[in-house]
């Protein structure tokens, strides 16, 4: 039988329970009770009398109206198939006085839940589960969000976020309840539901969402009881943080330590937010996609491609990036387990860099996203950094027009590199990566549009002032240009116009500069299969991109992985024509591609005549030994010297 068909065959059952709690039920008994409630599928109501009004004892907000003090006989009803267990189990929570209740068997306490996934960035986490995403609870009609339920989703989600940070630092003090009150509320569709609905009839989300709070607000500030018109502060305070994050007001960090679980992450808000989380969770994402490769580079256990589940209430998880697996509210014995696995995988410890000198002829160099990753890491384990990405070392429209931002931070590379090169590639932003006011909203297919020097070129005022920072940054080390979804030869001589500009420009004014080389990544098959006819100064292979556009498979869709094997022949093969292209004219080519730090790549590269390479700071370590080993095999082995001579 069908589950409603089913629920609704079943009888009501009811209950009652003289409620002793002292003060009433005021927030938190309130909120264990809409847990307690939330945990059976039946539908279940609460009222302060035997005649009504019946409220839904799921909806905090509801529940908080029947203003119920101390010594009131409650009454339950419940329909549908877990009934009976329902009533009782809420008769048994308000005589047991809520707390006892909890200690008891307790009927909310969630269950495991044991959620399979794809292992996106290894290792084992364990914390507090923070869900970044309201949309983990709201789907728009026909579970297809629109920009404005989006928007709403994204603030309601972030707002939660910080009320769950806000939690953890505030303890066991008087703040706790009045956040726990929040996110209740915020958890609870009839709050957000009006919103939601404004927005269906055509309301922009900002509106919809001041008017479903206005409503709201209205409703407790009519309360005689001073109780309940001090949560109207609470609520309000609550409705403003929601309506600042959908005025695109400053995020609040994550607590470090937390666990992320979200629908799927930009990798700016990824940055912005969960550079100290333990781990991550997503139920899209793919092994390739961006945000994938800057977990690997943190050392952050993820998992894409989540199961999903209904996760309100459960407040911690672990992320097994191992088996793939995300185990929501572990039990004591699977935390047991968990804690033995963990102990005895930091007793192997992190594999240790190899030190040793390697061959004169292979670069290994450094991709940097984040600035925060050159934090403690050597500088004389890398030959310099290979890729800067710069659109996610900036991330906002302010810092693209600002030379003195950019400035700062290329000055952090170089002084950081300290002799060695630094290849900083223009802004590669898009529809993958994008950027508010810069890239084109709704691009249908964002990987085939307007990214990289294609939206560079498209403002050229732009590229001229991030070309200036660069140069203005070769003054003080071997600054370079490297320029991204580069696809005909005229896109880099107007670079190189533009690069021109820049430094006459900075001569004119007396500016200290350099002339940084020009160099482009070859990431478009054309441009691959054409690499003769580029003017430049060295190339660099992005095999992520490469890959994608070689097999039509978007790094995005993790269904596809299979078909993104970077070793088979076909991407081999244009790899190799790149190489010898840049050995025949004497140009210096690397790899910047996650295939470059994947030592099962490393011999087939390197047989291709590749000697540059450049890797995360995750697998710098590991990339380091996997060569050093390479070049202790006996001669003959993949280092032997490349066909038509070094690519140095
Ligand atoms: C690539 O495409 O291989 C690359 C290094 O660039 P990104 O991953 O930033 O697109
Ligand atoms: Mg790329």
């Amino acid at each position: 039988m069908n589950e409603r068909i089913q629920d609704a065959v079943f009888p009501r059952t009811r209950s009652s329970a003289l409620l002793t709690h002292a003060g009433g039920l005021h927030a938190r008994p309130s909120i264990r009770l809409t847990q307690v409630a939330k945990s059976f599928r039946s539908r279940v109501w609460i009222a302060a009398s035997a005649d009504g009004p019946w409220v839904d004892a799921k909806s905090i907000a509801r529940v908080m109206t029947l203003k119920t003090p101390a010594h009131t006989q409650l009454h339950f009803q419940a329909e549908g198939g877990d009934a009976l267990e329902a009533t009782q189990a809420l008769a048994r929570l308000v005589h047991n006085d809520f707390a006892k209740a909890r200690d008891a068997q307790a009927p909310g306490h969630p269950p495991c839940l044991r959620l399979r996934g794809v292992a996106a960035s290894p290792g084992l986490a364990h914390g507090p589960l923070v869900l970044l995403d309201d949309g983990l609870r709201h789907e728009g009609a026909g579970g297809r969000a629109t920009g404005e339920v989006e928007r709403l989703n994204a603030a309601i989600g972030a707002a939660s976020a910080e009320l769950a940070t806000l939690t953890r630092r505030a303890g066991e003090t008087d703040a706790e309840p009045i956040i726990a009150f929040q996110i209740a509320m915020l958890e609870d569709p009839v709050v957000t539901d009006p919103a939601y609905q404004a927005i269906a009839a055509g309301a922009p989300a900002g509106r919809a969402w001041r008017k479903a709070m206005a409503t709201l607000l209205a409703e407790y500030g009519r309360a005689g009881d001073a109780y309940f018109r001090a949560r109207e502060s609470d609520l309000r305070d609550m409705g403003e943080r929601v309506s600042r994050h959908l005025a695109g007001e400053g995020l609040v960090p994550i607590a470090p330590g937390s666990i992320i679980l979200a629908i799927d992450l930009p990798p700016s808000r990824f940055l912005e937010l969960a550079w100290d989380a333990a781990g991550i969770a997503l139920l899209n994402g793919s092994v390739q996609s961006h945000v994938a490769l800057l977990a690997r580079s943190r050392g952050l256990p993820m998992l894409v491609n989540v199961e999903a589940a209904d996760l309100r209430g459960h407040v911690d998880a672990w992320v097994d990036a191992e088996d793939g697996e995300l185990v929501v509210s572990p039990d004591a014995e699977r935390l047991a387990h968990f804690d033995e696995r963990r102990r005895r995988r930091g007793a192997a410890g992190p594999a240790a860099p190899s030190r040793a000198p390697l061959d004169a002829d292979v670069r290994v160099m450094l991709n940097v996203s984040d600035l925060r990753e050159l934090d403690g890491l050597d500088a004389g384990l890398c030959d310099g950094i290979g890729l800067a990405r710069t659109e996610l070392l900036l991330r906002s429209h302010d810092a693209l027009g600002s030379e003195e931002v950019q400035l700062q931070a290329y000055r952090r590379l170089v002084e950081w590199a300290a002799g060695k090169p630094v290849r900083i590639r223009t802004f590669d932003a898009g529809g993958d990566k994008p950027l508010d006011g810069y890239t084109v909203p709704g691009e249908s297919n964002p990987f085939l549009g307007l990214r990289g020097v294609r939206l560079s070129l498209l403002h050229p005022h732009l590229l001229l002032t991030q070309l200036r920072a660069i140069a203005r940054a070769a003054a003080l080390g071997p600054a370079q240009v490297l320029v991204p979804m580069v696809t005909s030869p005229d896109e880099m001589r107007r670079v190189r116009a533009l690069l021109e500009a820049a430094l006459q420009s900075l001569a004119a004014e007396g500016q200290a500069h350099g002339r940084p080389a020009l160099g482009m990544m070859v990431e478009v098959p054309v441009a691959a299969l054409a690499i003769d006819d580029f003017e430049v100064d060295f190339l660099s292979i992005g095999s992520n991109d490469l890959i994608q556009y070689l097999t039509a498979a978007s790094r995005d869709a993790a269904a596809l992985s299979t078909l993104q094997d970077p070793l088979q022949p076909a991407v081999l093969a244009t790899i190799r024509k790149v190489v010898q292209s840049a050995l025949a004219r004497g140009l210096p080519v690397d790899l910047c591609g996650e295939m470059a730090g994947d030592e099962r790549c490393l011999p087939a590269l390197l047989e291709l005549g590749l000697r540059g390479l450049s890797v995360s700071a995750g697998a710098l370590p590991r990339v380091r030994s996997a060569l050093a080993a390479l070049q202790a095999a006996p001669p003959g082995g993949p280092l032997a010297a490349p066909p038509g001579g070094s690519s140095a």
